[in-house]
């Protein structure tokens, strides 16, 4: 499925096509792609927000078997299960790179973005940008793991949170469905702001103590918060109910419209404050794929064939995936 143009996903704007199978360069392996979550950042790419290199094939939750590999390649054997998260490459070389913060790398390279990613049978990537998937997951179980969960990880990470503090999930999509099971396995308390009925039921079974609406006011202060949400107005409305020195987190790439003039005395006094989140790194990757099969992560996936793809994103977009969305790459399709 390619994008050829920015265009609002109501337009259907990825168009079945036919592409020569990718050939794997030095180092790289070649992927026989089973399944490929969608993500709210392949929204951004389609819609303009944050421009893809066109044309382009989306995706970067992807999960496949290793089909060969390039000159020089030897980390995997054929037929191995791995998977491909939004990190496709980094220079190696900068001082963000060399500390460890290859995320920030100035020469950083999305999978589905820079880089042909996974709406497709076939991908190909670095040897060293590919993680093994643990055995506990299906295919299907696994593609959430690779963008939400190891983003929602390091989200978590960056909040700052200890354990017994409570923190506070905006929005209840992909990523928090995931983050909720990490805080409570390490001992917090969650508390769920989302609009949707059935995300808040999802977000009690999966062990919130506690969800309302995004202006409600919940049992205790917030020692931190992470917001999911592609709108502005949930920044002033986490930080209303954050307590004294915490952090609010903003995971999402862009957002959809402005967030609206911050009230200092009220909002942002007191030590409060506000960090974002940019990228992955592959040692966030590989950290949580451990974690998740240690907990382990309950990952609730919605399915939809490959030529699905316009209609799983605009599900996503007006919130009407429950947990995460994945595409099937559909067996008949692999001889065509
Ligand atoms: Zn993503
Ligand atoms: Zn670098």
């Amino acid at each position: 499925m390619v994008l050829k143009e920015i265009s609002p996903i109501e337009n259907k704007p990825l168009t079945m096509e036919e592409l020569p199978d990718p050939v794997p360069g030095p180092k790289q392996i070649l992927i026989r792609v089973s399944a490929c979550g969608i993500c709210h950042t392949e929204l951004d790419e389609i819609e303009g927000r944050l421009p893809p290199k066109l044309p382009i094939v989306l995706g970067h939750q992807i999960v496949g078997r290793v089909e060969r590999s390039g000159p020089g390649a030897t980390r995997f054997a054929s037929g191995d299960r791995v998977g491909i998260a939004w990190i496709h490459s980094a220079c190696g070389k900068c001082h963000f790179c060399n500390e460890g913060r290859e995320n920030l790398c100035s020469e950083f390279r999305g999978t589905g973005c820079h880089a042909q990613g996974g709406y497709a049978q076939y991908t190909v990537v670095s040897e060293d940008f590919a993680y093994l998937i643990p055995q506990r997951f299906s295919d299907a179980e696994a593609t959430p793991l690779l963008c939400a969960g190891a983003i929602g990880y390091r989200d978590l990470i960056l909040s700052g949170m200890r354990k017994g503090q409570t923190l506070g999930l905006f929005g209840f999509g992909a990523s928090a469905h995931i983050v909720v099971q990490i805080a409570k396995y390490w001992g917090c308390e969650v508390f769920v702001f989302t609009r949707g009925e059935e995300h808040r039921i999802l977000a009690k079974k999966l062990g919130a103590s506690w969800t309302g609406r995004p202006e409600d006011e919940p049992p205790r202060k917030l020692h931190c918060a992470i917001d999911f949400t592609p709108v502005g107005e949930t920044v002033p409305q986490a930080l209303r109910v954050l307590e004294k020195g915490g952090r609010l987190v903003l995971a999402v790439i862009r957002k959809r419209n402005p967030i609206p003039p911050l009230d200092y005395a009220n909002l942002l006094w007191d030590e409060k404050e506000i960090k974002s989140v940019a990228n992955i790194t592959r040692k966030d990757a590989l950290e949580f794929l451990h974690l998740a099969a240690e907990i382990p992560i309950i990952s609730e996936v919605q399915e939809f064939k490959l030529e699905e793809a316009n209609r799983a994103l605009l599900l996503l977009k007006q919130g009407r995936i429950q947990g995460a969305g994945m595409l099937r790459m559909q067996e008949e399709l692999k001889n065509m």
